[in-house]
């Protein structure tokens, strides 16, 4: 033709082309994703001049991205009705370096070890994907401009590119790219169909392949959150969380500073890590503008909220950004603080305002709570506020807040109270219990074998400590009727740590038992029973930890002591089999007995003394 213009490429464009054409780059799939935002930002503009008044040309033809492949010629066409471009701007966008994102780029691939070809479309040259897979690139363009004719650029890539006016176009731009013999999958309709879906979902403009609508589900989160109806929520969540039952919670928040957010996320109806799935992934999604840049984000939300499901979309996601070093960026960081402190905070409001679906999700994804408290110090005080414990002042079933206990403390009262056991029953059957049933105050039931450490962690909570019940330095309110003077109970505690011996660090006369006749108290005052069991499954071939050491409280008041005090003097045989039983027994009543058979040994020689008494 005789108006066929060659143009060169400008240094820079080529010498990126050349890494792009030969790039062993895996992903070559994400130039569906630049070709069709591109159109999508063609359709935008062309909106926004309909909107301004500015006169268009084939104003009635609706904004739309068409795509069709042919798997027989080898090629994927993508066209899109919007705003077109010029013969200048054909010039301008597609063979200069207008956009200070190539040497950017450039720069970002030559410094990179395993460059990411990937992140093309952050530097403002996504067009120039195309190249990885085409061997060439065809475009058609007529401007919205009135005046304006249509123009064809093609260029392989190489060298530079041809311009040829092209008489009878339509409005807008159409690519069509010539597929490499290693790219010619992206001619089959279903690899595209996948692709589309992948990155190109929520494109705000309707997509047809082959005459197939697509992208039919909107991405809400951009929208106005007084006209969304809880149904299109759902499908939505559908969409995203492949998941048909109903969200648990949803939290739809948007923000513009310190960050600009839009974000929609979901808690699943069911915990799936403990169906049986093995660890879960975070399922939220990271968009720029609609359009993904990194599903399943790493380093988003932190991994104790791996639970959730969602989408944030953030404008101010920089070119810089690399999937690698995206966890490092202190913007990731500023996303991730941003994020969990707001959804701490919208579960902290939902358990007020939605208390039964709070309670549901507490009974879902409380180990993930308590994982961030063991985990992460960042967010211990938000976490703290979330836990929920039976506890010796409600109902069985019912459970408290910390903030609530805290409300219901008598002023005299320091410290917050914490009585691991396996269940309600055998919390409140608990020696240790006894005291506070006594003294009215209240006690946390903690049923979970995690808490302990969880309360280790917390240490406290607006200010006060929290305290298990067994480490509490708590007397009866009212001494007990004893059969035992105080001088003659002290005697019995005195002969009873010669009689045992090594078995108990120290014998005390107890100031806080009412019906048992002992309890044995950890003799250490920082490591508990629970940890030093975990301490010694954890060093499996190491030596043995040293034998626990226990505290031997005995209460006066019991008759058993009394009677234990008389036997000594006539059968003192008898009297020590009997203190031994009493300490196991103790044991027994604290979980801490591990060996249970030199105990029954001696149970059944007692036995046998009782019944030939008898
Ligand atoms: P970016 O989209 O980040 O600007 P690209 O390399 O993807 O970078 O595209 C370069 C430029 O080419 C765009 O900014 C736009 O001006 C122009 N362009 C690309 N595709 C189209 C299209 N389908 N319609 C109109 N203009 C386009
Ligand atoms: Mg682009």
């Amino acid at each position: 033709m005789a108006q066929t213009e060659t143009h060169h490429f400008q240094a820079e464009i080529q010498q990126l082309l050349n890494i792009v054409i030969h790039s062993l780059y895996t992903d070559k799939e994400i130039f569906v994703r630049e070709l069709i935002s591109n159109a999508a930002d063609a359709c935008e503009k062309l909106r926004f001049n309909q909107s301004a008044g500015t006169p268009v040309y084939q104003s009635e033809i609706a904004p739309t991205i068409t795509i069709v492949t042919d798997e027989k010629a080898g090629t994927i066409t993508i066209t899109d009705t919007g705003l077109g471009m010029t013969h200048a701007e054909l010039v301008e966008n597609l063979g200069t370096i207008a956009h200070s994102g190539t040497k950017a780029f450039l720069k970002q691939l030559s410094e990179e070890k395993k460059p990411d070809v990937g992140l093309i479309g952050q530097f403002g040259v996504g067009f120039y994907s195309s190249f990885m897979v085409a061997k060439r690139v065809t475009v058609l363009s007529r401007s919205f401009a009135t005046e304006e004719s249509g123009w064809q650029w093609t260029s392989e890539g190489m060298g530079g590119y041809e311009l040829a006016p092209a008489a009878d176009l339509p409005r807008g731009t159409k690519i069509t790219l010539e597929l490499k013999d290693d790219a010619k999958d992206f001619a089959q309709e279903s690899t595209v169909e996948r692709i589309i879906e992948r990155y190109s979902s929520f494109v705000p403009f309707p997509i047809e392949l082959n005459t197939k609508r697509l992208n039919t589900v909107q991405a809400i989160w951009a929208r106005n959150k007084n006209e969304i109806k809880p149904e299109e929520y759902n499908e939505f969540y559908t969409f995203i969380g492949h998941d048909h039952d109903a969200p648990l919670f949803r939290l739809h928040f948007n923000a513009d500073a310190p960050l600009a957010i839009q974000s929609l996320l979901f808690v699943p109806s069911r915990n799936f890590e403990t169906l049986g799935m093995g660890r879960i992934e975070s399922e939220v999604n990271l968009y720029c503008r609609k359009v993904l840049i990194q599903a399943k984000a790493k380093g988003l939300f932190p991994e104790w909220l791996r639970f959730l499901k969602g989408v944030v979309d953030s404008e101010d996601l920089p070119l810089n950004i690399s999937r690698e070093t995206m966890q490092d960026t202190s913007l990731m960081q500023k996303l991730n603080k941003v994020l969990t402190s707001r959804f701490l905070k919208f579960l902290d409001e939902q358990s007020e305002k939605e208390a039964e679906a709070y309670d549901k999700f507490y009974n879902e994804y409380q180990r993930f709570l308590k994982e961030g408290i063991v985990t992460d110090f960042t967010h211990k005080e938000a976490l703290g506020k979330l836990l929920r414990f039976e506890s010796s002042s409600l109902d069985a079933g019912k459970r408290t807040s910390l903030a609530d206990y805290v409300k219901r403390m008598a002023a005299e009262q320091k410290e917050i109270y914490c009585l691991l056991a396996a269940n309600r029953a055998a919390a409140e059957a608990s020696p240790y219990f006894e005291v506070f049933r006594e003294r009215k105050l209240e006690v946390l039931f903690l049923y979970d074998a995690w808490d302990e450490f969880v309360m280790e962690h917390l240490r406290e909570f607006e200010g006060k400590s929290l305290r298990l019940a067994e480490k509490a330095d708590l007397n009866l309110s009212a001494k007990k009727d004893s059969a035992l003077s105080e001088d003659a109970a002290k005697t019995l505690a005195q002969w009873l740590k010669e009689t045992l011996g090594d078995k108990v660090s120290e014998v005390r006369v107890s100031q806080r038992l009412v019906e048992s006749p002992a309890v044995i108290v950890d003799a250490d005052k920082f490591m508990t029973a629970s940890m030093r069991r975990m301490m010694q499954a954890m060093k499996q071939d190491g030596p043995e930890m040293p034998a626990t050491k226990h505290d031997f409280e005995i209460n006066p008041a019991h008759p058993i002591m009394a009677r234990l005090d008389a036997m000594r003097q006539k059968d003192a045989a008898l009297a020590t089999s009997v203190a031994e039983q009493i300490l196991d027994n103790a044991r027994v009543a604290a979980g801490q007995l591990e060996d249970p058979r030199a105990m029954l040994t001696r149970l059944n020689q007692l036995l046998e003394k009782v019944l030939t008494k008898e």
